[in-house]
């Protein structure tokens, strides 16, 4: 049992009864199912904060069902979803709709984060206190960012007013470009993104979270410059976190094989030297969150020139192995710091109860086989977008079972060899 809210990292049973984490089977009535989970590790819910699951609009790369099913094939109990649909998620009403579609599918929680400025637009904030109280966690115009700092400003005061963290997708969103500004761009022929478009932006979030005191919190940052912006301001005081997605951790332009679109996504991959800050990032804890910023494209709109088409990758099947492999596989990180990133740190930047293996707590759980090997097959994935760059991957390390509230929505064939129902 790896329980970073705990800081248990122990061998042991564990008991869920009546949806919670219970110290012993209850007495009398039911026969217990058991589960011999020798060899497996038991995660508490892990949480994918960055998830694009495209409905209202976009239905044809993922709805709210189909994004959530793929969550919880992937090891996650819950997710930030994004406001960039069509339309934006700049409303209450729309807040509550995505709520409504969750609970209607099942599978994994959605946690909405909603539009920082009026249909993300950048030109005014939008009404974060009616959007919170439809139960919005958190606020961003992922995707993009305000140009105005103004703009910004106000409504990083406003945020921290309601006590909630702002998420910037922090990339000048006049720069244009469609892979880093390096080797493989030139090669390409293709107009590059520079890291200063990044960590310029950082820099700003900095100098506003320092003036407005609102907690803000880095997209998946791909530059070293912006790892060691964030890593001396932390050291500051500054209440700002960042987020690591596995592409970028797993991946540098070095490894995109030409015209390929599925290694198109913003930011770029960057050099081998950026993804080397990266992973330094997570070891000494400046970077607190993995995310998957899974982002779904329906294949004819990838199946264009490599400028036209548009950005991201899917991510939420694939996330947990890759950076498993990467961070605990390559000896980063110790296994209970690579789950605090997918459970604690995501948790406290949304302000939801910790993820944790206590009794007493919700038996939301996650069963992990770290020795499981298996192949990325992406017509396989149960989202319905197929655009990822490890296709053909052989991993080790796969989700087995996903608990929520003690009912399982995702179970792997292994599970039912290892049960009985004999004391
Ligand atoms: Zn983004």
């Amino acid at each position: 049992m790896l329980d970073p809210a705990g800081g248990r990292d122990v061998e042991g049973m564990l008991c869920v009864a009546g949806g919670r984490i219970v110290s012993e089977v209850p007495s009398g009535g039911f026969e217990p199912v058991i589960v011999d989970a020798r060899g497996w590790w038991i995660l508490p819910g892990l949480v994918d904060m960055h998830v694009h699951l495209r409905e209202p609009g976009g239905e044809e790369a993922e709805t709210v069902a189909s994004g959530c099913r793929a969550a919880v094939h992937g090891g996650f109990v819950a997710v930030g979803a994004m406001p960039n649909t069509t339309p934006p998620m700049d409303s209450p009403g729309e807040v509550r709709a995505v709520l409504d579609r969750a609970r209607a599918a099942g599978y994994a929680r959605v946690f909405p984060c909603a539009c920082l400025t009026v249909g993300r637009r950048g030109r005014q904030p939008a009404n974060l206190a009616a959007l919170a109280e439809a139960g919005a966690v958190a606020f961003t115009d992922d995707g993009t960012t305000p140009a105005d700092v103004a703009v910004l400003q106000a409504a990083m005061e406003e945020a921290a007013a309601l006590g909630r963290g702002v998420l910037d997708h922090a990339l000048d969103p006049e720069a244009g470009g469609h892979l880093h500004a390096g080797r493989c761009a030139r090669a390409l022929g293709i107009e590059g993104i520079s890291s200063a478009a990044e960590y310029r932006m950082v820099e700003r979030d900095l100098e506003l979270s320092r003036r407005t005191g609102c907690r803000v919190h880095i997209q998946h940052v791909s530059t070293r410059e912006a790892v060691a912006l964030i890593r001396a301001a932390r050291r500051e005081g500054v209440p700002v976190t960042g987020e690591v997605t596995p592409h970028h951790l797993a991946l540098c332009e070095e490894d995109i094989p030409g015209r390929d679109t599925r290694f198109k996504m913003s930011p770029p991959l960057r050099t081998a030297a950026d993804r080397e800050a990266l992973r330094e990032g997570v070891a000494d804890g400046t970077l607190t969150v993995l995310a998957s910023d899974h982002a779904p494209h329906p294949m004819q709109a990838k199946q264009q020139a490599f400028e036209r088409a548009p950005n991201g990758v899917v991510g939420l099947e694939t996330a947990l192995g890759v950076t498993f492999g990467v961070l605990v596989g390559g000896g980063i990180l110790r296994p209970l710091e690579w789950v605090a990133r997918w459970s604690v740190g995501p948790a406290d930047i949304l302000g939801l109860e910790r993820p944790s293996l206590a009794v007493g707590a919700v038996a939301d759980l996650v069963v992990f086989d770290p020795e499981r090997l298996w192949t990325v097959h992406a017509e396989q994935f149960v989202s319905r977008s197929r655009n990822t760059p490890f296709e053909g991957w052989r991993i080790k390390g796969k989700a087995i079972l996903t608990m929520r509230e003690g009912s399982v929505c995702f179970a792997d064939r292994a599970v039912f060899d290892r049960i009985s129902q004999t004391r």
